[in-house]
């Protein structure tokens, strides 16, 4: 569902890809690993059709993802994917809910309704009571759950995640991905989740590392390379 072909991204001199290859089934939980600085969020930006790689492909659904112009990635991501930041995103002037909000409005939910599902996932990840607080008002794990909960309302095919539960002590982290890998299993979303948390990798199916911007299936081998 879900494919980077040889994927090369450099920031100026910084090479970030060097030749990335990932493929994901419809339906996947799959672990994105490696060492910080080796690509992750780099290949999930490319995925995500967020950033476009330098050379190389990126697919989705059997379209190409990287020649499709802003317009055309924007509304794939409005329309079909969700994405977690590592570093969370609300938008500071609106409130909790109005931010979970924020995707089903964009696609043209009336706003009663939007609000209105965007609560029920407050009830679900712990955050009942936090819906009219601003995101400066919010702890870190708090801002977390309900940056989680923006990229899921809009029930997306594709949940990219990164590091979504980096902020979260590790029981909550393990409710929150319980919570998650349950409702991604009954939408049978498509699950691409970067994280360096092995309790958190081990609810994906299959774990992919990045090293050096390369991704394979296999653990890193310490004496190879
Ligand atoms: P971490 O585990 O620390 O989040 P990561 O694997 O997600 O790391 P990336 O964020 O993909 O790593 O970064 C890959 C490389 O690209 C790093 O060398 C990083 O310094 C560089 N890089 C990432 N984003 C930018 C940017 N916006 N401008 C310049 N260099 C960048
Ligand atoms: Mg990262």
């Amino acid at each position: 569902l879900v494919e980077a072909r040889d994927a090369v991204l450099s920031f100026g001199q910084t090479p970030a890809l060097r030749g990335a290859s990932l493929t994901v089934n419809a339906g996947e939980i799959v672990a994105v690993m490696g060492p910080s600085g080796s690509g992750k969020s780099t290949l999930l930006h490319c995925l995500a059709g967020i950033l476009t790689p330098d050379s190389g492909e990126i697919w989705f659904d059997g379209q190409r993802v990287d020649t499709l112009g802003e317009t055309g990635r924007s509304t794939l991501r409005r329309d079909r994917f969700g994405f977690v930041f590592q570093f969370g995103q609300l938008v500071p002037e609106l409130t909790a809910e109005e931010n979970v909000a924020l995707p089903l409005l964009l696609a043209g939910t009336k706003r009663a309704a939007a609000l209105k599902a965007a609560r029920e996932w407050f009830e679900r990840l712990d955050l009942a009571g936090l819906e009219s607080r601003r995101s400066g008002e919010l702890s870190g794990g708090q801002a977390q759950r309900v940056a989680l909960a923006r990229a899921v309302v809009s029930r997306p095919e594709v949940l990219f995640a990164d590091e979504p539960t980096g902020s979260l002590d590790s029981f909550t982290g393990e409710q929150v991905m319980e919570l998650l890998i349950d409702a991604a299993r009954q939408e049978g979303t498509t699950v691409i989740l970067v994280t360096h948390d092995p309790r958190v990798a081990a609810y994906a199916e299959r774990e992919v590392v990045v090293r050096d911007g390369k991704a394979s299936a296999l653990a890193p081998d310490p004496v190879a390379s």
